[in-house]
């Protein structure tokens, strides 16, 4: 296969959650594939787009959106396609994670996670799908779901996030086939145990567990995410789509 089957080149990406963590990372190594990057995030991230577009000569901006609001999205997508006069390619990755019993968790705590972490993917995934059918375009999308959508992750009590993720991997499938007749491709990846400011302040005792029940003995580096998500964005996977791709250091395998 020709290697620029994996160029990004002349494409606009959008990356929600991308101020930082995997979302950072990934918009890095999404431009260095020559893309052009939209850091859609709750928190500004002019210096995160600034810093993108300095070290791999693209142009980056960053728009303040809470993907749980679905009049803010579609108002951030149209800012988004007419600052950089198109879109093509979405990361839709913004998303939280709250350690908290079931028996323990109040409707707001739960009514919270799903709504950023499944409503938000769809609200993100709608406004941009609606923008590329008005413009006559198609696209590609990835979800970031979880290796959480699979299996149930131990000591800690995550059912809203794990719950929510497997609502992602679920919905990429149907929005896969949906879409299919427009030419938009969405598919997912599933990370297991990633070093990010979101696991960052595990407790001790059980970073030490996760890392025990890793068959590769570590958890990843976001850097590892990258290739796939370049994959399943490019044209390197036409003929990919209601795929979830599980990027966990064998975790779920055994
Ligand atoms: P981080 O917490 O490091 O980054 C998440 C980003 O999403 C933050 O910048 C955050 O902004 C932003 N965000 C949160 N809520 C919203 C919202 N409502 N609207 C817009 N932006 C929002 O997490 P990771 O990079 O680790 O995680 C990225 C994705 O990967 C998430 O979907 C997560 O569930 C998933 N994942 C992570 C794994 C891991 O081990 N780290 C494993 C498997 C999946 P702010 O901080 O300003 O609120």
């Amino acid at each position: 296969m020709e290697s620029d089957r994996f160029s990004l080149d002349g494409k606009v990406t959008i990356v929600t959650g991308g101020r930082q963590g995997i979302g950072k990372v990934v918009a890095h190594a999404l431009a260095s594939q020559g893309s052009d990057v939209v850091i859609i995030d709750m928190a500004d991230a002019t210096e995160v787009a600034a810093e993108i577009a300095e070290q791999h000569k693209v142009r980056a901006i960053a728009l303040v959106c809470d993907v749980t609001d679905p009049e803010q999205v579609a108002r951030t997508i149209e800012e988004a396609a007419s600052r950089l006069g198109t879109l093509d390619l979405l990361f839709n990755n913004a998303g939280i994670c709250l350690h908290k019993p079931a028996l323990e968790c109040t409707p707001t705590d739960f009514t919270r996670v799903v709504d950023v972490n499944l409503n938000g993917i769809f609200f993100v995934a709608q406004a941009f799908a609606r923008y590329l059918v008005a413009n006559g375009k198609q696209g590609n999308i990835v979800n970031t779901a979880s290796m959480s959508a699979t299996i149930v992750n131990i000591p800690q009590g995550q059912a809203s996030y794990n719950s929510s993720k497997a609502g992602v991997a679920h919905l990429t499938k149907s929005l896969a086939v949906e879409w299919a007749p427009l030419g938009i491709r969405v598919n997912s990846i599933s990370p297991g145990y990633i070093n990010t400011e979101m696991t960052g302040n595990v407790r001790e005792d059980w970073r030490q567990i996760w890392t025990d029940m890793i068959p590769f003995k570590r958890m990843g580096a976001p850097e590892e995410l990258a290739g796939a998500v370049i994959y399943l964005l490019s044209d390197a996977s036409t003929y990919t789509s209601g795929a979830d791709l599980i990027i966990d250091g064998c975790f779920t395998v055994v």
